[in-house]
């Protein structure tokens, strides 16, 4: 790929994903190293911005575009997809709490300006994947602050240039009365504490790090992680990962309708039988589809001008995008696994151009990216109160 992409920037992001993180997809995995050639193009494109409104120095994507390109870089390397995901879910929720605050809209258009990647600090020791709970606490002390956190596990912690980080407001604070908390180049050390050997998602390069960070108070977001979560974080969350497992379900599906073609056009008498395989896959892919996107737009419209609360904070929505999560991160591993038996033993080496495996082995991350036990627990509850029908 040349040096400059042209195009929007859900095209230049799709190119970068077909060009560059293919072509380094399977080294990123057999080494679990982190996806530097793709991430450096991404940057170099100024598509670390994309996500963040104009006025505070980014290019204004819509959630829908920011979704896309999230799946079109999935659909070269998943690991690559993933950490965009993440650096946007991150970025555009600072962005989307900054009203009224100079600091924070100073910081988002700071990371703009230089950038930098962040990386995500919500799981703990103690608390594992409940995002809600915190064990760790802000110190303050006059206009700085002080923190340390035992994470479980941060994606690309080692190569990123910032951290968000949740912990409790302050050390006489309950474990759900959570702030978000913004560590900048030089705010932090980290102390990698074992390996990242992991089934699949090996170039996110997630190992657990104990986080010592110190900074001004000002980093402190003024609005709580209670507000931000449901707001943003979590809907985000939600909505970027499901844009990446739709671009590892998709190249799956891609690979399968290779191989059927490719059956096709050795046997002139119509379709192999795996032909029927495809098509019941093609529309598992298509509502898979069909959901996150529209789920994409119904965020965005909440979105746009000011923040909707009313839709995002009930409980109708808080269950169908609990129900997004559930649906995009099995369906993911159901869609991967249902294309083996088409593509046969093409799929199951490692070495064929039909390969299957390193999609199999991503896909089974999606269940454990906030555990679907936590969120069918959730909705279990929700379900006791809710009325409507429709
Ligand atoms: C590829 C990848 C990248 C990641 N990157 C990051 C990152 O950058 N930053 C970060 O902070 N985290 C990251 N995580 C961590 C992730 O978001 C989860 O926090 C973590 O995977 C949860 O770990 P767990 O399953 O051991 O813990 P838990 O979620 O605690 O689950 C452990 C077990 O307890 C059960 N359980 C616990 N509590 C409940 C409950 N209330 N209701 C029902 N069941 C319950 C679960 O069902 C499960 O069986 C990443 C994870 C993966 C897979």
């Amino acid at each position: 790929m040349s040096a400059s992409v042209e195009g929007t920037p859900v095209e230049k992001a799709r190119a970068i994903g077909r060009e560059i993180a293919r072509l380094h997809a399977d080294d990123v995995d057999r080494q679990a190293r982190f996806p530097k050639e793709a991430i450096e193009a991404v940057r170099a494109e100024g598509l670390l911005a994309a996500s963040v409104p104009r006025e505070l120095g980014g290019l204004g994507a819509t959630v829908p575009d920011v979704v896309s390109m999230c799946q079109g870089l999935a659909q070269g390397c998943s690991a690559t997809g993933m950490v965009f995901a993440m650096h946007h879910i991150k970025l555009l929720s600072m962005a989307a709490h900054a009203a009224g605050s100079d600091a924070t809209q100073g910081y988002v258009r700071e990371i703009c300006d230089k950038k930098w990647l962040v990386a995500s600090v919500t799981s703990e020791v103690g608390v594992g994947g409940d995002l809600r709970r915190s064990v760790c606490a802000v110190e303050t002390t006059g206009d700085t602050f002080s923190i340390v956190k035992d994470a479980t596990t941060i994606s690309y912690g080692a190569q990123a240039d910032g951290l968000l980080l949740t912990a409790r407001r302050h050390p006489d604070s309950a474990p759900a009365d959570q702030s978000l908390v913004w560590l900048k180049p030089g705010d932090y050390t980290l102390e990698q504490k074992s390996e990242w050997d992991t089934l699949g998602m090996r170039g996110t390069c997630s190992p657990p790090f104990l986080v010592r960070g110190k900074g001004r108070a000002d980093q402190v977001l003024r609005e709580g992680f209670g507000d931000i979560a449901p707001l943003s974080m979590v809907p985000l969350s939600h909505l970027l990962w499901g844009g990446v497992w739709l671009g590892i379900a998709t190249e799956a599906v891609s690979r399968a309708r290779a191989f059927v073609r490719a059956e096709a056009r050795k046997n002139p008498n119509g379709p192999p039988a795996s032909g029927l395989r495809l098509s019941e896959l093609q529309a598992r892919l298509q509502s898979f589809r069909t959901l996150v996107y529209a789920m994409a737009e119904e965020y965005n419209g909440a979105m746009v001008n000011k923040i909707d609360k009313d839709h995002l904070l009930s409980i109708g929505y808080a269950l169908r995008l609990n129900n997004l999560k559930l649906v995009a991160s099995t369906s993911v591993a159901e869609i991967v696994t249902a294309a083996m038996p088409i593509c046969g033993i093409m799929g199951y080496k490692n070495t064929s151009p039909f390969s299957l495996g390193r999609l199999l082995r991503d896909s089974f991350s999606a269940q454990l990216m906030i555990n679907n036990d936590r969120l069918h627990m959730t909705n279990a509850q929700l379900l006791q109160v809710y009325k409507d029908d429709s």
